[in-house]
């Protein structure tokens, strides 16, 4: 399954375009993008980085190493008030 990379522009939420992308290492790409709304033409570049592993690959390359991740990470972020809560309450 392939699907376009989107990001919304930080200013207007708009479409972006990808210019051009630049491998940087083998965990990091950059890319240079453009805001499609040419009321607000922001122009950025965005970093993707691999920065946790679900399912560790089968060919491992000597030198790649990315920590394994919980799944349940993303659902914690999305929580913090409570967490806070959790963290205030067991403390107190
Ligand atoms: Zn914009």
């Amino acid at each position: 399954m392939k699907r376009d990379v989107a990001f919304p522009c930080p200013h207007c939420g708009g479409r972006t375009l990808i210019r051009s992308s630049e491998q940087v290492s083998d965990t990091v790409r950059e890319t240079r993008m453009r805001c499609d709304n040419d009321d607000c033409g922001f122009s950025f570049v965005a970093q993707i980085s691999v920065i946790r592993t679900i399912q560790p690959s089968l060919q491992p390359k000597p030198g790649v190493v990315v920590p394994l991740g919980n799944q349940n990470l993303r659902w914690d972020r999305r929580r913090p008030p409570d967490l806070l809560e959790s963290l205030m309450t067991s403390s107190g």
